[in-house]
């Protein structure tokens, strides 16, 4: 696979510009590309650094977060599923995608809480469910998602495609807006957010109505490759998968306020003898485990709040968002931004935002040091430092989105905000939203380090 994006450098017009380039993104591209509409997408990055490709990569409907849907929408939301994972299947094979889609079982499994499988079974029989032991199954799929993103943009050629162009801000202009982008202005008439961490236009709307919940990941070399994957409903989650020769295995899953990654790593590379890669991966979780999608104010469409189950969720609104903006009629009212939350779903939400306000203060007031990473203030700026032996790097400590403070993880060398997860190099480059800018030191260390 080559990177070769182009960056935007001039300012253009279009009818409808997307931002964002994974899962979400590429999906409406690619249903609007042989529409007489021009469309362009734009990515902060390349299009292969998105939190899509850092998954487990399983197509299904068989999804531990039916365990909290409610009742009165489990058969939409399941059939909404089962269509999204047909229609990855047939984009895949209509357009000869080299992804490495294979079907495998998958299985919703349990130690401590098998009645609950047992009554969730009762309710998806009739979709092909199979209950054994202590586990659920049904016909699902893997593939890998970067090689899967990767060949959406090849189909997209009639779509203008801009990496590493970065959306700041949205701003109207009579019937249209203007998007301000660090390549130029973008005229549109649509916009499609599709940056997975919603912050424009209503900056408070996830805030209030999700949290962020991230996991540790590992791939360890083995030579048992099983046609099964699955996930736990216990409160241990656990997930696993196989990919060629690779065993990956998920577990550690915490709100982002979790201040120490590195000890989430030990612990899951502790369970094996030999680890090849470890990463970790976030994804926002809703009030009532269903996703956004559909139109937020006219002419602005957004698909977020996944749930972990973004292969699917994604190419969903892909469709969804291309019909809207096509006017092409379509029945998922029900996942749209404004549909009413059962008041019941909100009942462990204040535990959710102490969370979050628990970590601005750490971050803040207490701030983790360690004898390599350590808080300064200089010339009334609060500055975190990471030493790493050869070479000081150092940020400011507050992250542009809610200005929270951020921490730094030694496993992956980024820096992280607690709050709601955006990440940053270690010379503070940004790399992962919700923040839409830098945290670079711009003082001279010299004088930071005699102060
Ligand atoms: C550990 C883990 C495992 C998972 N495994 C699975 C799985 O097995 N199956 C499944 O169905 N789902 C899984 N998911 C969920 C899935 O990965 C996500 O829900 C999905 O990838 C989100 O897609 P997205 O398009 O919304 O976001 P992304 O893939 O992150 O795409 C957003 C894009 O927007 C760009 N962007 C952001 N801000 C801007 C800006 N200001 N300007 C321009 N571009 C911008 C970013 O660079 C990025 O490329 C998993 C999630 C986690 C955390």
């Amino acid at each position: 696979m080559s990177f070769d994006g182009i960056q935007l450098d001039q300012n253009i017009d279009v009818d409808v510009l997307i931002i964002g380039g994974g899962m979400t993104g590429l999906s409406t591209a690619y249903h609007l590309r042989d529409s007489n509409l021009k469309v362009a997408l734009i990515d902060s990055n390349f299009i292969l650094e998105s939190v899509t490709t850092k998954s487990t990569g399983k197509i299904t409907f068989l999804q531990d977060i039916l365990m909290n849907i409610d009742d009165d929408y489990l058969d939409e939301y399941v059939q909404s599923e089962i269509l999204a994972s047909n229609l990855l299947e047939e984009i895949i094979n209509t357009n000869n995608i080299d992804c490495d889609y294979m079907k495998v079982k998958h299985r919703l499994f349990s130690n401590e809480n098998v009645y609950k499988l047992e009554k969730l079974y009762n309710k998806l029989k009739k979709y092909g469910v199979v209950f054994e032991d202590n586990y659920i199954e049904a016909v699902s799929a893997v593939f890998n998602p970067g090689k899967y993103l990767y060949g959406l943009k090849e189909c997209c050629k009639g779509v203008s495609i801009y990496e590493n162009t970065r959306a700041y801000e949205i701003l109207k202009d009579g019937e249209n807006f203007i998007v301000k982008t660090s390549g130029g202005d973008i005229r549109c008439i649509d916009v499609v957010l599709a940056t997975h961490y919603i912050s424009f236009l209503k900056p408070f709307f996830l805030p209030m109505r999700s949290y962020l919940e991230k996991s540790y990941l590992c791939a360890v070399k083995t030579d048992k490759i099983k046609d099964i994957c699955g996930i736990s409903i216990d409160d241990e989650v656990i997930s696993y998968r196989y990919y060629k020769d690779y065993y990956i295995y998920l577990s550690e899953c915490k709100s982002t306020s979790n201040l120490n990654s590195d000890e989430s790593f030990e612990k899951i590379v502790k369970k094996f003898d030999d680890v090849s890669y470890v990463w970790s991966n976030k994804d926002i979780m809703t009030v009532d485990s269903m996703p956004y999608i559909g139109e937020i104010i006219p002419h602005v469409f957004c698909g977020t709040g996944y749930n972990t189950w973004g292969m699917t969720n994604g190419t969903l609104a892909g469709k969804i968002i291309s019909d809207l903006i096509l006017k092409t009629k379509n029945d998922y009212e029900f996942l749209n931004f404004n549909r009413m939350i059962n008041i019941k779903n909100y009942i462990r939400f204040p535990m959710v935002i102490n969370n979050t306000l628990a970590s601005f203060f750490k971050t803040k007031v207490i701030k983790p040091t360690e004898k390599d990473v350590f808080y300064k203030v200089i010339d009334g700026n609060s500055v975190a430092i990471y030493n790493d032996g050869n070479s000081v790097h150092a940020v400011y400590n507050k992250c542009p989105h809610l200005k929270c403070g951020v921490v730094f993880n030694k496993t992956e060398q980024i820096w992280e905000c607690p709050c709601h997860g955006s990440k940053f190099d270690i010379d503070g480059n940004c790399i992962e939203g919700p923040s839409n800018f830098d945290i670079k030191y711009k003082g001279s260390l010299d004088d930071m380090l005699k102060k």
